[in-house]
């Protein structure tokens, strides 16, 4: 079910759970401000989530939030995963769902990152 990204933090959500060692993932990169992993049900050959450690529900609240430093290093570590993954040369795709419309599950901010086919239309039309 998507969830209302306008509400507060979610401390149960299964992202918090992943960052407190909670539940298992399997990490691809880690820093400071992030933490990258595969997605439990990947929808593409190569589909990584990347995610601030704070505490951020969607894009516009990590944006007017979140310090330079998290925000340079959740960028930074979007481009080294992709890089580190071997996406770069046959192209890769971002994707941030953020709220009801764009069917948000999870209520902490994630990039996906799809690569490894042709990943076809940007949306689907309608
Ligand atoms: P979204 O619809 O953009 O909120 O995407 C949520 C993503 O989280 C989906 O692609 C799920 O497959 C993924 N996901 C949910 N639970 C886990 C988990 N425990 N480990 C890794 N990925 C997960």
């Amino acid at each position: 079910m998507a969830i209302d990204a306008t509400l507060p933090y979610d401390d149960d959500n299964i992202f918090a759970k992943i960052l407190r060692g909670e539940i298992p993932n399997k990490t691809v990169y880690e820093d400071e401000h992030v933490l990258a992993f595969q997605d439990i049900n990947p929808q593409a050959p190569q589909h990584i989530l990347v995610i601030p450690k704070g505490k951020y529900v969607s894009w516009d609240d990590f944006s007017a939030k979140a310090s330079d430093a998290e925000i340079g290093g959740f960028v930074r570590a979007v481009g080294h995963v992709a890089r580190e993954a071997g996406m770069v040369e046959a192209g890769y795709r971002l994707l941030a769902n953020i709220g009801q419309n764009a069917h948000q599950e999870v209520p902490h901010l994630h990039v996906h990152i799809f690569a490894g086919k042709p990943l076809g239309p940007m949306l689907v039309k309608g």
